[in-house]
C-alpha cells in the first residue's frame, strides 16, 4: 500500500448524513456521502468523532455495514447503549443533511473479500453482525459462490438487526444459510435455538473442521472468546478465526 494512501485513510473527513433506517427499537443504520472516500474491504471500521461546542472531543469506532460495492456511500449501523455518551446521539438526534467527522477504514485483519474464497462461517452477537453485514452484502453484489453460514445470537426477535434482508438473501439462495438463535425471549412457534451459543449448537450449524473455513466472529468481548474457544475445540485452526470485540457485554 502507498504511504500517501494510508495517510490519506488517517486525515479526518467529513461525510454527510444521506439517509438513515430504523433497524430495530435501539439500532440506526445510517448512510453517509463521503466524496473522498477511498474505498473499503468488507469487516473494516471507521472512526467516528463529535465535537462539542466547547470543542470536547469524543472519538468511537464502527463497523462499516455497507458493501465496499456501494462507495462513496458508506453505512454504519449503531445500537444505543442507554448510558452511551455517543451512540444514544447517532441513534436519536442525528438527521439527513447532518455532517459527520469520520476518519478510515480501518482495519487490515477482520477483512473477508470474495478472492479470499471460503467456506465462510460468520458468527455475531448483537450488534456485531455489522461487519458481517458487509461481508454477506459483498458476497451479494460482486456475484461470489463462496457457501456462507451465519448463526446470529439476538436478545429476542425484535432485536434482530437486518431480520428481513437476511432472510430475503436467504430465501432460495444455495450459498447464504442463515440460523439465529434468541437468548432471552422467544416468540410462541419460533423455530430457532432458543439459548445462548454453546458447543452442541456450533456442531450442529458450523461447517466441519476438515472443509478447512474461514471464520469470522464478531459481538460483545465474552461471546466472542466463548464461540472461539467452542469452536478450537471443534478442530477448527486458530489462524482461520478471525474475531473483532466490539466492547462489554450488554
Ligand atoms: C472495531 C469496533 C467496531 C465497532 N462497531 C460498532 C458497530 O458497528 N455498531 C455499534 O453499535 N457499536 C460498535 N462498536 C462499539 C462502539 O465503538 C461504542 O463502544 C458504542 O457505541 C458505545 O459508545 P457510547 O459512547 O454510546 O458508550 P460509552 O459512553 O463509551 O459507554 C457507556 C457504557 O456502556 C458500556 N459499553 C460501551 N460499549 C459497549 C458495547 N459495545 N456494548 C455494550 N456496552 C458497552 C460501557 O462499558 C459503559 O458502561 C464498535 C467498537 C469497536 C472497537
Amino acid at each position: 500500500m502507498e504511504g500517501a494512501e494510508v495517510l490519506g485513510r488517517l486525515n479526518w473527513q467529513f461525510g454527510e448524513v444521506v439517509a438513515t433506517q430504523r433497524e430495530t427499537d435501539r439500532a440506526k443504520s445510517i448512510t453517509l456521502s463521503v466524496p473522498d472516500w477511498s474505498g473499503h474491504r468488507a469487516g473494516q471500521h471507521v472512526d467516528l468523532r463529535l465535537t462539542s461546542e466547547d470543542g470536547y472531543h469524543a472519538e468511537r469506532s464502527y463497523s462499516i455495514a455497507s458493501a465496499p460495492e456501494d462507495r462513496p456511500r458508506v453505512t454504519i449501523t449503531v445500537e444505543r447503549i442507554e448510558t452511551g455518551e455517543v451512540s444514544p446521539y447517532l441513534t436519536d438526534e442525528l438527521h439527513e443533511g447532518d455532517k459527520l467527522e469520520l476518519r478510515g477504514p480501518i482495519g487490515g485483519y477482520f477483512v473477508w473479500e470474495a478472492s479470499m474464497g471460503g467456506p465462510l462461517f460468520l458468527v455475531a452477537g448483537g450488534s456485531g453482525i455489522v461487519p458481517l453485514m458487509a461481508m454477506i452484502r459483498h458476497q451479494a453484489a460482486s456475484g461470489s459462490s463462496v457457501p456462507t453460514r451465519l448463526l446470529y445470537s439476538s436478545r429476542s426477535l425484535a432485536e434482530i438487526i437486518y431480520r428481513d434482508e437476511l432472510e430475503r438473501l436467504a430465501q432460495g439462495s444455495k450459498r447464504l444459510e442463515v440460523r439465529h438463535t434468541l437468548t432471552r425471549e422467544a416468540p410462541t412457534g419460533w423455530a430457532g435455538y432458543h439459548r445462548r451459543v454453546d458447543a452442541d449448537m456450533l456442531r450442529e450449524v458450523a461447517w466441519p473442521a476438515d472443509k478447512h473455513p474461514l471464520t469470522y466472529i464478531c459481538g460483545p468481548t465474552p461471546f466472542v472468546e466463548a464461540t472461539a474457544t467452542f469452536l478450537a475445540a471443534l478442530g477448527y485452526a486458530s489462524q482461520r478465526i478471525k474475531t473483532e470485540r466490539f466492547g462489554p457485554s450488554g
